[in-house]
């Protein structure tokens, strides 16, 4: 897909008749792994044909996989192949070995074409796009905005060892920084999370991240074990350098607390070997929003900030009506931040603003649409993957409990249809298999 992307963009006048003269069958392998291939092939004589195809070895003709290409694959479409469902996704029925990755092909049936190996094939098996987990239930603070409606919680449950090490048997599946350890609350509040940090193994610590309000005490040991722990990421939360807007806003918390921790934290991640990257999250409103300019560039220069971001509200209906008046930003307010980060933003700054600001509005309907471009070809329905959604890709969460929901993973651009596909529900303490549960998912 990528190499395929490139050279449509490349080349822009491409597209279905185009290529039709070109060669009817092309296509690419864009994934090789012990257990998977992923690729797309097209006839652009027939865009409407789903290419039949085998998956075999070279050096001894042996037939993997037998298939069909009518898997939708986000993007395709956009570079001009057919409707976009000409994608395919294999497991293989056992596990290749790299001498036979290395002679592994694809060819088109009954023509024998065989497909192109992209110039960056993605070589590993990375079926989990995240594993977003939370090892508790509840948060040290009440921010006024949050996310989450802590009205009526005043306990905290705790993720089991039991559970903690059924879920770490998936880090080997998940891209670097993509086991989250904290989604919703805060995970410092586990009075065991530095003995849980410590059960990932060293060659997998590059999954982990996880998001801290830094405003608990926390043992020396624990920014020790951080600045040599070799985790990703870490998000620290900050919307003022001001003691006084800090605690209103971070609501529960002690700015010096707050300070000596980040302080400590600092300290330590200067010593370490292999710290954590720090990326800061930084709400926006009324009475901090004007600081923030300022707030970003302290951050990145002195407080070993690597990626500032900055964010709007997710608007629930547990916010209060009188915190979400007196300090959500207005649309010029939103626009002047973005021109005071413009310097930065894409490289190491990210503005996340209220959807609509910023954007160009729509235009009147049109009286007529002699010149208009021909609309988009229909996108096939296909028995597997719904349209969007990412083959062989899934997403895990996992709370407290054990509980494990199985997620389709959306990929395509627009809002999502159907908004999410939830696959199973299931005890992680249950699978026996790590790698055999991944398995037995649909495609
Ligand atoms: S620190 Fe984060 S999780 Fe905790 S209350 Fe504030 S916004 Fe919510």
């Amino acid at each position: 897909m990528r190499l395929a992307r490139t050279l449509f963009r490349r080349f822009p006048r491409i597209g279905r008749e185009v290529a039709a003269h070109v060669a009817p069958h092309q296509g690419y392998i864009d994934g090789v792994s012990h257990a998977h291939v992923t690729g797309w092939a097209c006839n652009f004589a027939d865009a409407t044909e789903r290419v039949e195809h085998e998956v075999f070895l070279e050096n001894t003709g042996e037939i993997l996989v037998r298939g069909r290409a009518d898997v939708f694959l986000p993007g395709l479409r956009e570079v001009g192949v057919g409707d976009g469902t000409h994608g395919f996704y294999h497991r293989f029925p056992r596990r290749l070995t790299q001498a036979e990755q290395d002679q592994l092909r694809v060819r088109v049936v009954p023509n024998g074409k065989k497909l192109t190996r992209a110039s960056t094939v993605a070589t590993t098996y990375q079926p989990l796009a995240f594993i977003v987990m939370d090892i508790v239930d509840n948060c040290n603070l009440r921010c006024p905005f949050c996310l989450y409606n802590y009205e009526g919680v005043h306990k905290t449950n705790l993720m089991t060892e039991e559970t903690i090490d059924a879920a770490i048997r998936f880090a080997p599946f998940a891209a670097d920084g993509a086991f989250w350890f904290s989604c919703l609350h805060e995970p410092t509040m586990h009075p065991r999370f530095v003995e849980y940090l410590r059960k990932m193994p060293p060659n997998q610590r590059r999954t982990i991240f996880y998001t801290s309000n830094l405003a608990r005490r926390m043992p020396d040991e624990y920014y020790r074990f951080l600045a040599n722990s070799g985790i990703h990421h870490i998000n620290v939360s900050i919307e003022s350098l001001d003691p006084a807007i800090y605690e209103r806003m971070r609501k529960g918390a002690r700015h010096r607390i707050f300070k000596e921790n980040w302080d400590i934290m600092l300290d330590a991640f200067r010593a370490g070997k292999a710290p954590p990257k720090l990326r800061y999250i930084t709400m926006a409103y009324k009475s901090n929003f004007r600081d923030i300019p300022a707030l970003v560039e302290h951050l990145l220069t002195e407080r070993q900030g690597s990626e500032i971001e900055v964010r709007y509200t997710y608007n629930e209906p547990h916010i209060p009506a009188d915190f979400a008046q007196a300090e959500y930003l207005d649309d010029d307010e939103w626009l002047w931040l973005r021109d005071q980060l413009a310097p930065r933003l894409g490289k190491t700054v990210l503005l996340s603003m209220p959807p609509g600001v910023g954007e160009p509005k729509a235009p009147p309907p049109a009286a007529s649409v002699s010149n208009a471009a021909p609309p988009p070809a229909p996108v096939v329905e296909t028995s597997g993957t719904p349209p969007g959604f990412l083959p062989g890709r899934y997403g895990f969460k996992l709370i407290w409990d054990g509980t494990l929901e199985v997620r389709r993973v959306w990929g395509g651009s627009g809002p999502p249809e159907p908004s999410e596909v939830l696959l199973k529900s299931i005890d992680v303490r249950e699978i026996a298999d790590p790698e055999a549960f991944l398995a037995s998912l649909p495609i």
